[in-house]
């Protein structure tokens, strides 16, 4: 991988969004940060400034005009982010003064950095391992409480200390039983066969428990999706328009007029939910509407919450609870909740009696605003239930290493039971040891890296 090889330069860019602002801050990392900084920085001689410290002083260029007066903060290697001396420029921020500072360090000897590569200097220098890393780039983009707090946790070392100690464990282990291989016919066993199983077993509990935890992991960082669906005219729409609070969508009279699909987001209690407004439900001849129906199909399969919306002025509700049904049947991982619309118009309070069927029954009016409260109260409740520990899987690569790693384990559990040969057992370890060593990137290659820091952005 490029930037793998050219370890050794010194990179810049600029870590705050481009455009105007008020201060702007261009990153240097490397081991010429220092010298290159100072050629340019005419306060002082910055070889003699000691590691964080901030000094303020003037940024001149080659024909010694002044560029700007900054801030900079001086980091020393190992005490900085990427564990290189690094620099910190904090300048007015302006697009104009931003170039003439970048270009001053190119010529002095810097490069410009590649996507993610100061995280990847951080991880190679052994500042944080993989999942640390992959941590950094879900904290920038958490939108919410709640994915704020589980990148967090993951920056911070979330599952990596877990695995790596039972990791080193399992390694140690395999270790004993290539040794007894070496013996050959003699019959010896320096691993410890029931502490192995227990290990294992250890192992494998909590592989399996992080997996769990992904579904809600993967909600929370990417929200919710939740489908409004309903017959035409049940106050799909309206009933969007009121949650976001916005005209998003199209309202009308006419049937059928919400032919496409429009996406937003609610945050209730720190937690994303994705509305999808989806096209009538009904049998149609029209072309486009037809297209649209077809795609409400495959929108209602991704909904991990289906509001499944009728309206009360015309609709029967034993029709409604039949669709529900047939949803709950069809999606059998989907929350159905069954929403009584209009009962503003609808006079008859007992319209809704206790049923014997289990579906959550819920009155509103998205017009007047009705019940709503309640509905976003539901909605919270349908969420899978949040895992005991903080520690939560959001990232598909971690899911999908953790799962094999359990595969593996299996392997290995079943192979003891078994009592299979020494090395078929060190082979299924091995395989194990690989997949719990990739997520924090203990065993990782060149590729998997760049696929990772890749996806990044350029200054992080
Ligand atoms: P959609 O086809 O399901 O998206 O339905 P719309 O949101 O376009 O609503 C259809 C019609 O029902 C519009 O005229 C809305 O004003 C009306 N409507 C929606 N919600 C309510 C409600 O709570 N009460 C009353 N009285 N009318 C409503």
């Amino acid at each position: 991988m490029k930037h793998l090889s050219s370890h050794q330069d010194t990179i810049v860019a600029l870590a705050t969004p481009p455009g105007e602002g008020a201060l702007a801050l261009i990153r240097i990392s490397g081991k010429e940060s220092i010298p290159i900084v100072n050629a340019i920085f005419t306060s002082k001689d910055l070889t003699e400034v000691s590691s964080h410290q901030a000094i303020f002083g003037k940024i001149q260029s080659t024909d010694n005009q002044l560029i700007d007066e900054v801030i900079l903060t001086l980091f020393r290697n190992p005490r900085s982010f990427t564990g290189e001396d690094s620099i910190e420029i904090s300048c007015h921020g302006s697009p104009y003064i931003v170039q003439q500072i970048m270009q001053l360090l190119l010529a002095k000897g810097a490069r410009l950095a590649a996507a993610g590569e100061f995280t990847q200097r951080a991880f190679l220098n052994g500042k944080m391992d993989l999942a640390q890393a992959e941590a950094v780039a879900d904290l920038i983009a958490a939108h919410s409480e709640a994915a704020h707090r589980v990148a967090l946790t993951q920056m911070r070392g979330g599952i990596s200390e877990e695995i790596k100690t039972l990791r080193q464990q399992l390694l140690d282990f395999t270790s004993l039983i290539e040794l007894e291989l070496d013996f050959g016919e003699e019959d010896v066993e320096f691993a410890d066969r029931s502490q192995l199983i227990d290990l294992v077993q250890k192992t494998l509990a909590l592989t399996q428990n992080l997996t769990s935890t992904f579904q809600f992991g993967n909600a929370i960082k990417n929200g919710i999706p939740v489908v409004i669906a309903g017959k035409p005219n049940a106050g799909k729409s309206t009933l969007l328009n009121t949650l976001l609070g916005e005209e998003k969508a199209i309202v009308s009279d006419i049937p059928g007029t919400t032919r496409d699909f429009i996406e937003d987001e609610l945050v209730i209690d720190g937690i994303r939910f994705r509305f999808v407004d989806t096209a009538g439900l009904r049998e149609t001849e029209d072309k486009v509407e037809k297209i649209g129906v077809e795609r409400t199909q495959a929108k209602i399969q991704e909904a991990q919450i289906l509001l499944y919306l009728y309206d009360t002025t015309t609709s029967e509700q034993a029709e409604a609870y039949a669709e529900v049904i047939k949803y709950q049947k069809q999606l059998p991982d989907t929350q159905v909740l069954l929403v009584a619309n209009k009962i503003d118009a609808f006079a008859r309070l007992d319209f809704f009696p206790p049923t014997d069927f289990d579906i959550p029954i819920v009155p509103i009016s998205a017009q007047e605003k009705i019940g709503l409260d309640t509905l976003k109260e539901r909605l919270r409740e349908s969420v899978i239930e949040k895992p005991t520990s903080d520690v939560v899987i959001t990232n598909v690569r971690h899911y999908h290493s953790l799962t094999e790693a359990a595969q593996a384990l299996t392997q290995v559990q079943q192979g003891l039971a078994s009592h299979i040969s020494g090395d078929l057992l060190s082979l299924d370890i091995r395989e194990a040891l690989q997949h719990l060593g990739s997520i924090t990137g203990e065993v990782t290659t060149d590729e998997i890296l760049g696929n990772i820091f890749s996806k990044f952005c350029i200054g992080k």
